[in-house]
């Protein structure tokens, strides 16, 4: 593993030593952690400050030796401001969501742009309820896409 220096790299005081209970690693833009390890860093997955909220979550990964399909349980966390930004999400993507039934019940040239709307929002809804994503299981390592840059900064590295 090789340490580098980044010159954009939040305050690390304690993000490695919080480490619950293992070893973890960026490379590139994945978080690298042995399998059957479940907790990421007590860090916002996002931006990397102190959570407020710790998460579980199971995730599946298909692979092509048996057994097919791989059970991961993460638990991560979310600071106040991403955790709010996600509820405010969530909630703007229902709106959008049944706005679009109404102006798809409206005839004509709205329910055109209903059906637009319905596509996006379903689009966007789908889409953050993939927090993270299992993007591949190798030689008894998980590999986790869709952590935050900061985050990522904060752990150590291996290219
Ligand atoms: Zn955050």
């Amino acid at each position: 593993m090789i340490q580098e220096f980044n010159p954009y790299q939040p305050p690390t005081t304690n993000t490695i030593k919080i480490n619950p209970n293992g070893e973890y690693w960026a490379e590139g833009k994945l978080l690298v952690m042995p399998i059957g390890q479940t907790e990421l860093p007590h860090r916002c997955i996002y931006c990397n400050k102190p959570i407020t909220i710790l998460k579980k979550k199971t995730f599946y990964k298909s692979t092509l030796q048996f057994p097919f399909l791989k059970i991961v349980p993460l638990q991560f966390g979310f600071c106040s401001s991403h955790r709010i930004q996600r509820i405010i999400k969530f909630f703007l993507g229902w709106i959008l969501f049944f706005g679009s039934f109404i102006l798809i019940s409206i005839n004509n040239y709205f329910s055109k742009f209903g059906v637009l709307l319905l596509f996006i929002a379903i689009i966007s809804l789908s889409n953050m309820s993939y927090i993270l994503i299992v993007k591949k299981i190798k030689n008894g390592l998980v590999y986790i896409k869709k952590c935050g840059k900061p985050f990522l900064n904060s752990l150590p590295k291996n290219s």
